[in-house]
C-alpha cells in the first residue's frame, strides 16, 4: 500500500485530515485502509528472509500497511521524519524517555508535567539510575544553567497538565541543544492542529491519541513523532522493547483524526465561552484558559500557539468539601478520568506531587473537559454544581 505524500504537503489542516498520506488508488479505490491482523509474514525465500531489511514489512509486531497510514498521518502533522504508535500515552513518554536515557545521566523535567510521567521518572527511570531534576515552566533559556555535562533530556510539557503554564519552547530548546541534551515535548492538549512543537526545536513530540486523535473515550494509544537525528533511536528502542498499536485501535485513531479539525472548533469554541462565563462570576477565584485576554502566559499562548483545545481549569474558593459538592451535584458533566472525547468531564485537581510549580493556598482547581454538548446545557449544569458548593458553605 503506497502513499502519496506529494500530493498534500501544501494543503490545509482539515484537507491533511481528511485524505492524509494513504492513496486509495493503492488499494482498488477504498477510500479508507485495510485493517490488518497479523504476526506472520511470509518471505518469497530464504534468501529475501535474510535480506529482509530491505523489505518494508516483516512481522506484525514490526508494524504493518494500517499502523503506517496512521504513521505517515501523523509525521505529515507533526513535519516529522517519522513516528511510532504504543498501547497508550504514557508508553508515549516512557518509551522516548527509555530510548535517550541510561545510568548516570541526568534528565529534567517540567514540574507542571502529567503527573504518571513523574511517577514514571522517579519510579523506573531512578531506578535505572537517572538523576531527575524538575524546573519551573517560566524557566525560558534560564534552561541552561540547570544543564549539566550530564544532562541527556529536557522534557517540556505545554501547557502544563492541570495548571496551563505556558513556555518558552525555542528558548528551552536552544539552550537543551547547546548542552547536548534531546528535547521531548507532551503536545497531547494542542494536538498537531494547534501546536507543532518540532518546528519550536523540539526533537520529540509525544501525544496521548486517546485524547483528541481518538476522541469517543473508546480507544487508548501514544504517538512519538521524531526528527531524522532521532528517530532510529527511537523505533529501536520501541522494537526492543516489542510494543506497537493493534490493529483495530490503529483503525479507529485513523477514523477519529478525519474529524479531529471540526471536532476542535467545536471544543474551542464551547471551551472559550465557558471559560468566559465562569471567569464573570463571583464564586470563581481564577480561571486558568491560556486563551483567555486574562491568562498570566497569553503572551507565549499566542505566540506559539494557533488554537486551544476543550480543556481548562478553575479555582473554586473554600474547603476541599465545597469543590466535591460541586463535583457530586453535575448530573450531565461526568466525572471521570482521561478527556478529549465528545462527552464533559470534571475532576478535582491534585496538584500534591509539584515541587515548584505548587498549587494554591485556598480552594481547589477543578478541571474541565467541555464535550460537543451544546453551551447551554453545560451551563445549566455547572449552575447546579454552584448552587451545591453555596449549600455546602
Ligand atoms: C492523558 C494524558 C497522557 C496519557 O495518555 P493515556 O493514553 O491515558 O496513557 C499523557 N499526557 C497527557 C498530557 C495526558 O493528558
Amino acid at each position: 500500500m503506497t502513499t502519496d505524500r506529494s500530493k498534500s504537503r501544501q494543503a490545509g489542516p482539515n484537507t491533511l485530515l481528511a485524505h492524509g498520506p494513504y492513496d486509495p488508488r493503492s488499494m482498488h479505490g477504498f477510500v479508507n485502509p485495510p485493517v490488518i491482523h497479523a504476526s506472520t509474514v511470509l518471505f518469497e525465500s530464504t534468501d529475501a528472509m535474510k535480506n529482509r531489511k530491505s523489505l518494508p514489512y516483516t512481522y506484525g509486531l514490526r508494524g504493518t500497511p494500517t499502523t503506517s497510514v496512521l504513521e505517515d498521518a501523523l509525521s505529515e502533522l507533526e513535519n516529522a521524519h517519522g513516528t511510532i504508535l504504543v498501547p497508550s500515552g504514557l508508553a508515549a513518554i516512557s518509551i522516548p524517555l527509555f530510548a535517550f536515557l541510561g545510568a548516570g545521566d541526568h534528565c529534567l523535567i517540567v514540574d507542571s508535567v502529567y503527573s504518571p510521567t513523574r511517577q514514571f521518572a522517579n519510579g523506573t527511570l531512578a531506578r535505572m539510575g537517572v538523576e531527575i531534576e524538575y524546573f519551573d515552566p517560566h524557566v525560558g533559556s534560564g534552561i541552561a544553567a540547570l544543564m549539566k555535562p550530564s544532562t541527556k533530556v529536557v522534557f517540556l510539557e505545554a501547557p502544563g497538565s492541570n495548571t496551563f503554564e505556558m513556555m518558552d519552547v525555542k528558548a528551552v530548546c536552544e539552550a537543551a541543544h547547546a548542552g547536548g541534551a534531546v528535547t521531548m515535548l507532551d503536545n497531547t492538549w494542542a494536538t498537531p492542529l494547534y501546536f507543532r512543537p518540532l518546528e519550536h526545536g523540539v526533537d520529540l513530540s509525544i501525544h496521548a491519541l486517546t485524547k483528541y486523535p481518538g476522541g469517543h473515550s473508546d480507544v487508548m494509544m501514544g504517538s512519538v513523532s521524531a526528527t531524522e537525528a532521532t528517530f532510529k533511536q527511537l523505533r529501536e528502542t520501541q522494537l526492543q522493547i516489542g510494543v506497537n498499536a493493534a490493529p483495530d485501535d490503529t483503525y479507529l485513531v485513523i477514523r477519529g483524526l478525519k474529524t479531529m479539525g471540526i471536532r476542535l472548533e467545536r471544543h474551542q469554541a464551547s471551551a472559550l465561552e465557558l471559560a468566559t462565563w465562569l471567569e464573570a462570576r463571583e464564586e470563581v477565584a481564577e480561571v486558568r484558559h491560556p486563551a483567555l485576554p486574562s491568562f498570566f502566559d497569553r503572551t507565549l499562548y499566542e505566540r506559539q500557539f494557533t488554537g486551544s483545545s476543550g480543556l481548562f481549569s478553575f479555582l473554586l474558593p473554600g474547603s476541599f468539601r465545597r469543590a466535591a459538592a460541586f463535583l457530586d451535584a453535575l448530573e450531565l458533566i461526568g466525572l471521570g478520568y482521561s478527556w478529549g472525547g465528545h462527552e464533559s468531564l470534571a475532576v478535582a485537581v491534585d496538584l500534591s506531587d509539584r515541587t515548584i510549580a505548587r498549587g494554591p493556598a485556598d480552594g481547589t482547581f477543578i478541571r474541565l473537559q467541555v464535550g460537543l454538548e451544546d453551551v447551554a446545557d453545560l451551563k445549566a449544569d455547572l449552575e447546579r454544581g454552584f448552587t451545591a458548593a453555596r449549600q455546602a458553605g
